[in-house]
């Protein structure tokens, strides 16, 4: 028994240790001890049937994707508690932050990724990861259909896993609004194989305007580069390809430096619209100085491999303009897996895929969504207002006290989010204010009517969340953390009371919490926006982004490429070599 024990604790210590400290451990065990390298050895499931028979089989838990969501997921994740398999058809997490940069070659590809199996390694339980796609889900039977990305043969590579527990983290797929031709004629910047195909396209697009062949109108044609789309990453990109023309390409391709044209094309009437007004002015100032070419209010009708045909939305005039490059970024859309999984749970007539303030997918048990994959449909107060109210009535008076309003009110503003932001956008410094009346008088006790009166307005601060890696990141996290406690939490629930039920909630709902967001601008300026409202422009903005991407990369080997990437382009600027 003492002798079992020992070589449970250590087997257990060595589990803690990387390989070339085991090896240290176990001469030093050996030594000491004795038996040690036996025993590992000759360990195996049959030995001890008495202890497995004591444990109920881990739940199992399958996790599709691994971008943002996926991985701060499994980063997170007490993994030695379930039985986890991850399926991916990419074995690494991409920084999709710095794609853009990818693009101009400011920094290399394989700086920005980091292996699945390298990320799980770290987590103290083991994961599976199996690089394949899921290419069905089946809700009824809890199992998802796999297809492999290494075998093409029909019917190799196929497989099926089941499972107790699922984690959607798949992503979307870019939005072309069903417009002709842009599949086939545009480039997408989603993932590291665009980004280096837009690096391969933009030199080509350089080394054919130079040929000798050409005409002076293709030469412009070739060289004329637009972006569709004046979010974010269209910006971004388009700043980027600014500076690398400036910084680089005009020096080695002299005698077309004056034939290219960047044009970005924007349907709303400001670039960054999400963003605090005096960036977007910022940005359209900047890039007009530049001369990027913002064509605001216009719509893309339709693309071919020459021509991209836009609508200005006012005149409805239609014109049509060559064109060398196009990169098109203009949101998002669901991918057709969830799309058909939508349609089992009953979510086929949604846009997105519904998840509810845990992140549990409406309407199928089990099932778990993050990140970009899903929206959280908040619920409205006032379609529980007369159910609160029952609850908070202790003594089913018809009207509520203070006391009672009090009572409740802690478990309304951590169930219903868009309470405290009505009471922080009306400056209302606690929610004894919601008990005044029309008058501004307090009120001694209050009716339904008045309680509705008090919460009326409250849903009109109900915010869908962005599709940021900010918000996948949050969720993947909080989801690991409710997984690591669901036997904890089924016990001791810490949620907030159920109005519509009895008894709390297992866990707190999601909350997210915005940092702020950059806009990089080019020229080593940048916008930013950032808690509290504040606003922040110029070079001193592009150096705290430096530092903001230098910290939040994955591991310290993408942090050292992504600085050393950065120095490179400083000292000896980018690489225009089609490899
Ligand atoms: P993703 O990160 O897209 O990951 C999806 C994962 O699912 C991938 O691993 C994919 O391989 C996998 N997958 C896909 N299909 C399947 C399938 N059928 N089966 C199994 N796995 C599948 N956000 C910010 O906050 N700040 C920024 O600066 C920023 N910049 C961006 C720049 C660019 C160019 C882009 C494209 C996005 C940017 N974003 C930024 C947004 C951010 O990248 C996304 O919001 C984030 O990636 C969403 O995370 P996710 O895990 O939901 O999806
Ligand atoms: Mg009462």
């Amino acid at each position: 028994m003492k002798m079992g024990s020992f070589f449970m604790r250590a087997s257990n210590a060595l589990k803690g240790y990387p390989s070339s400290s085991k090896l240290l451990l176990l001469c030093t065990l050996s030594i000491s001890g004795g038996g040690v390298v036996a025993y590992s050895e000759s360990r195996s499931e049959s030995e001890h049937p008495i202890i497995d028979a004591h444990v109920a089989p881990k739940k199992k838990v399958v996790v599709l994707g691994t971008g943002w969501a996926g991985t701060s997921f499994l980063k997170d994740l007490d993994a030695s508690r379930y039985d986890v398999q991850v399926v991916s058809p990419r074995n690494y997490f991409a920084f999709t932050p710095l794609l853009p940069s990818v693009t101009c070659g400011t920094v290399e590809a394989r700086s920005i990724v980091e292996p699945v199996r390298t990320l799980i390694k770290k987590n103290k339980g083991e994961i599976k990861y199996w690089e394949a796609e899921c290419v069905k889900i089946d809700a009824a039977n809890r199992k998802v259909f796999c297809k492999d990305n290494i075998n093409n043969l029909v019917g190799r590579g196929e497989f099926s896993l089941d499972y107790d527990f699922l984690v959607l983290a798949v992503g979307s797929q870019v939005n072309t609004f069903n417009t002709p031709g842009v599949k086939e004629n545009c480039h997408f910047l989603k993932d590291i194989e665009d980004a280096k195909r837009i690096r391969l396209s933009i030199t080509d697009c350089f080394e054919k305007a130079v040929l000798p062949s050409l005409s002076e109108e293709e030469r412009r044609s070739n060289l004329h580069f637009v972006v569709v789309g004046g979010g974010p990453t269209g910006v971004e990109f388009a700043a980027e390809l600014h500076d690398y023309v400036q910084e680089d390409l005009t020096n080695l391709y002299p005698a077309v430096k004056d034939s290219v044209k960047i044009t970005l094309i924007q349907s709303g009437d400001h670039i960054l619209n999400t963003f605090d007004k005096r960036i977007s002015t910022f940005a359209e100032q900047k890039f007009s100085r530049d001369g990027i070419e913002v064509q605001t209010g216009c719509r893309v009708i339709s693309v071919s491999d020459k021509e991209i045909t836009m609508k200005v939305k006012s005149t409805g005039e239609i014109c049509s303009v060559p064109h060398g490059l196009i990169v098109w970024s203009t949101g998002i859309s669901t991918i057709p897996v969830i799309r058909d999984f939508m349609e089992q749970v009953g979510q086929g007539k949604r846009r997105v895929l519904a998840i509810d303030e845990w992140l549990r997918v409406k309407g199928c048990e089990d099932v778990y969504a993050v990140g970009d994959c899903c929206t959280i449909d908040q619920r409205k107060i006032m379609d529980d207002i007369s159910a609160i109210f029952a609850a908070a009535d202790k003594n089913n008076s018809g009207t509520l006290t203070l006391e009672e309003f009090q009572d409740v009110m802690d478990d309304i503003l951590l169930r219903y989010p868009q309470v405290e932001l009505f009471m922080k956008k009306k400056h209302l410094l606690d929610f004894t204010s919601l008990w005044l009346d029309s008058q501004g008088n307090e009120r001694k006790e209050i009716d339904i009517e008045g309680f509705k009166q008090a919460l009326s307005h409250a849903d009109s601060q109900m915010k869908s969340l962005p599709a940021t890696a900010q918000v996948a990141a949050q969720q993947g996290t909080y989801l690991a953390r409710c997984f690591n406690r669901m036997d904890q939490c089924e016990e001791n629930p810490e949620g907030p009371r159920r109005f519509r039920g009895t008894g709390r909630h297992k866990f707190l709902p999601f909350r997210y919490k915005h940092f702020g967001q950059f806009a990089p601008l080019g020229g080593e300026q940048a916008a930013a926006e950032l808690p509290g409202d504040w606003v922040s422009m110029g070079h001193s903005t592009q150096w705290l982004w430096y530092s903001v991407y230098a910290s939040k990369q994955v591991s310290w080997r993408t942090r050292v490429l992504v600085i050393s990437d950065w120095t490179r382009r400083f000292i000896f600027g980018r690489d225009s070599s089609r490899v």
